[in-house]
């Protein structure tokens, strides 16, 4: 069987772990792609400022579903990299132990082929008449160079950055930030710099800009100003209540699918059992960032059950978002996409507390109602909801990556090739249609493509708000299991 996997981030070394350990490997010739950078160790886990931590304890994170302490396990026993605090560890440590395995494989292996470059194309040539499809994937635009796979694992992570006020090119407009070593390479100190987006990435920024320019003011913006979380204690839970028995009987009798309603009936039942005040947890902001972290950090332990309740609500997304119809995804959507994202993916408690320190001794102003940015003569113009503009030199994009195929430009060249080429098409809620079930990319021309599989951001439509590194090796489990069992 011979087998492509494009992208080796998180997703791509998980698949070949996976596909390692089964007795059918010897059958097997596997070849990796992705960029030298990137082969092993991903974008968000690349080489990068010490100052950008895994959200979550280093003991509780690895490629090993039967051992969560793994990588820090690898880390205490390598002599590479040391840090005083291993609690949380910089993510790029996280990259080293991925890479660790992919070396290790290569080593070893007779069969597995790294392929140090990106892929542009890939192409289904079925003959015509014919419903067997095989798999051509290319590294340049010419076809005689391509080679012919029986299954393809497409693992490319997260589609580019959004760029919501149209600035990409501009001088002075940063368009992602990452690695943030190089984000301001070009920056003067005397520079008015803001930052746009306030998740996780514009975190990553803040603690990078406070490290290396400490003197350098920065305002962090965006339409709500909402900071994410902070990571509380958080213990293990499971449901009671939300669970695949109970939604199949709701299904029984609601055409197919259960009523949004019906779920958050259910899982407000699962809160209440497990003593977590949901109501008040959702409402507690008082819009005041310090008031706001202060309150999280001393919550710690009622507000590590409710992140907890939702990351458990995340695992088990992928069947409890398909079953219910798309009125109600776009409700859930509309109504509470949001409190997941805000308390979901927190920050961990000393980002939290240097954060306070930084607005409290005046270098860091985080503004809420941000409208619109444009480009002026002398940098760029920052327009507020309450009828105030300021000015900055430098505008650091922070807002995220892009969802949805229809945003897509020339930077996710290969997606776009994948739509054009018919081999995928857009999922109507972001990223493309897959089976939910297998990760098997449903194709508008061949229908469901038994032999290709997509895992991670790429899937998103369909595997709503599951992109931690945890719930993506979970699925490089399943799908690979899936295609074990197809085969034999
Ligand atoms: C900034 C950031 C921080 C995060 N921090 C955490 C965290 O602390 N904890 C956590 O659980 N999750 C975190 N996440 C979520 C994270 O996205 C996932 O955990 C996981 O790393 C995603 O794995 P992936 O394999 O899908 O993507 P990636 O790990 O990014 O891998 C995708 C790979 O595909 C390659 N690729 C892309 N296009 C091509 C092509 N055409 N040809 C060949 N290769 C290609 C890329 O170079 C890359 O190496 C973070 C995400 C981001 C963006």
């Amino acid at each position: 069987m011979k087998i492509a996997i494009i992208g080796m981030g998180t997703a791509g070394v998980s698949v070949l772990k996976e596909l390692v350990k089964s007795d059918q490997f010897e059958q097997m010739q596997v070849d990796v792609y992705d960029n030298p950078k990137n082969m092993g160790q991903g974008v968000p886990f690349q080489n990068d400022s010490d100052q950008l931590l895994i959200n979550l304890p280093a003991a509780d994170m690895s490629l090993n579903l039967d051992n969560h302490r793994e990588f820090y396990e690898w880390y205490e026993n390598q002599t590479t990299f040391k840090f005083s605090n291993t609690k949380y560890l910089p993510r790029f440590i996280f990259g080293h132990y991925m890479k660790d395995y992919l070396q290790q494989y290569n080593y070893k292996y007779k069969n597995i082929c790294l392929i140090q470059e990106e892929v542009s194309e890939v192409y289904i040539e079925s003959k015509i008449g014919n419903t067997d499809v095989q798999y051509n994937v290319c590294t340049s635009k010419e076809t005689q160079n391509a080679k012919v796979y029986d299954v393809v694992f497409l693992c490319i992570g997260t589609l580019t950055y959004h760029d919501p006020y149209n600035l990409k090119g501009t001088t002075g407009y940063i368009h992602t930030p990452y690695p943030t070593y190089n984000t301001l390479d070009y920056v003067k100190d005397s520079d008015r710099i803001s930052i746009i987006g306030t998740g996780l990435a514009s975190l990553d920024v803040i603690r990078y800009v406070t490290a290396h320019h400490p003197n350098l003011p920065i305002t962090v913006t965006s339409r709500k100003g909402h900071l994410p979380s902070v990571r509380g204690e958080m213990p293990e839970l499971e449901f009671k209540y939300v669970t695949p028995e109970n939604f199949n009987e709701i299904k029984q009798r609601n055409f197919g699918n259960v009523p949004l309603d019906d779920a958050i009936c259910l899982f407000l039942k699962d809160c209440a059992e497990l003593e977590i005040p949901i109501e008040r947890l959702v409402h507690r902001r008082q819009e005041d960032v310090i008031l706001d972290l202060t309150y999280d950090l001393e919550h710690s332990e009622i507000l590590g059950k409710f992140q907890s309740i939702l990351e458990l609500a995340k695992e088990n997304l992928n069947w409890i978002w398909n079953s219910f119809s798309r009125e109600d995804q776009k409700k859930f959507l509309a109504d509470y996409q949001w409190i997941l994202k805000e308390n979901s993916n927190p920050m961990p408690p000393q980002t939290a507390r240097l954060i306070i320190e930084h607005i409290e001794n005046g270098i860091i102003e985080i503004k809420e109602g941000l409208e619109s940015v444009e480009k002026v003569d002398l940098g760029f113009q920052l327009q507020f909801e309450d009828g105030t503009s300021q000015s900055y030199d430098i505008v650091i994009n922070a807002t995220g990556s892009k969802t949805h195929l229809a945003d897509l430009d020339s930077d996710d060249q290969l997606v776009l090739n994948l739509e054009n080429r018919q081999v995928v098409q857009a999922h109507p809620l972001g990223g493309i249609q897959i089976v939910a079930e297998t990760n098997q990319v449903i194709s508008p021309r061949y229908g469901t493509l038994k032999g290709m599989y997509a895992l991670g951001q790429l899937t998103n439509g369909i595997n709503q708000s599951r992109n931690g590194v945890m719930m993506i090796v979970k699925q490089a489990v399943s799908v690979v299991k899936h295609l074990l069992e197809s085969k034999s």
